[in-house]
């Protein structure tokens, strides 16, 4: 089914305030505000979100016009996740978690443990495919558990637009820090850190 013409008077904004704001790109956009932007545009149907479920879907209906049923299953996930977990004692502070965690809910620094903000991770489960040792765990429900829910938490979905946008601009800022090494020299130190790692845990399991 074609994306259906969108009414001028709506914008992105409008859109954007009834998505979950988890910036999962589950969608295949960058972030939701993205997304938002690709709906009024008429670039794209709005029944991509998957973390929104039924509620996000039967909103942007009636914010477009559009009479989607269900989310489109190419961009359906059987589950999602509520929140995650670093193992702290597989850690290898390799940084990449935080790097790749949209609302900054990740603390640590190189070398040192890594640790997730709970009531700040949004699930996206953007640091699970990075991880090299795979010490970030997911808990994930299947997805009717948000797909019932009666709306999104709006406080919780404006945290998450929020952090993600302070994250923009930092980055953005022209004193940002730029990676420290280049992605050959990382995939050697992670390597390293890899290799320290398994030798200090023979060790220990030899004690
Ligand atoms: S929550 Fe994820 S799938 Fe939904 S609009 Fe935001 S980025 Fe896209
Ligand atoms: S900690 Fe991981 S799952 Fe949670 S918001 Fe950050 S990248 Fe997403």
């Amino acid at each position: 089914m074609d994306p259906p013409t969108v009414t001028a008077r709506l914008d992105a904004f409008t859109i954007d305030a009834r998505l979950p704001q988890t910036q999962c790109r589950r969608c295949g956009f960058e972030s939701c505000h993205a997304y938002a932007q690709a709906i009024v545009d008429g670039a794209t149907p709005g029944n991509r979100c998957a973390p929104g479920g039924a509620a996000t879907l039967e909103q942007l209906n009636n914010l477009t016009g559009a009479q989607y049923l269900r989310i489109d299953p190419d961009f359906d996930s059987a589950y999602l996740s509520l929140t995650v977990t670093i193992v702290e004692e597989l850690c290898i502070g390799c940084t990449l978690c935080i790097q790749a965690c949209p609302v900054d809910a990740i603390l640590g620094s190189a070398k040192l443990m890594h640790t997730v903000i709970a009531k700040e991770c949004s699930g996206c489960e953007l640091c699970l495919p990075v991880c090299p040792v795979d010490c970030v765990v997911s808990t994930s429900l299947p997805k009717d558990h948000k797909a019932s829910a009666v709306s999104i938490d709006q406080a919780q979905a404006n945290r998450y637009r929020s952090r993600f946008s302070g994250r923009q601009a930092r980055l953005a800022e022209p004193s940002a820090k730029p990676p420290d090494s280049t992605p050959s020299m990382r995939v050697r130190e992670i390597a390293q850190s890899v290799a320290r790692v398994r030798k200090k845990r023979a060790t220990t399991a030899r004690i």
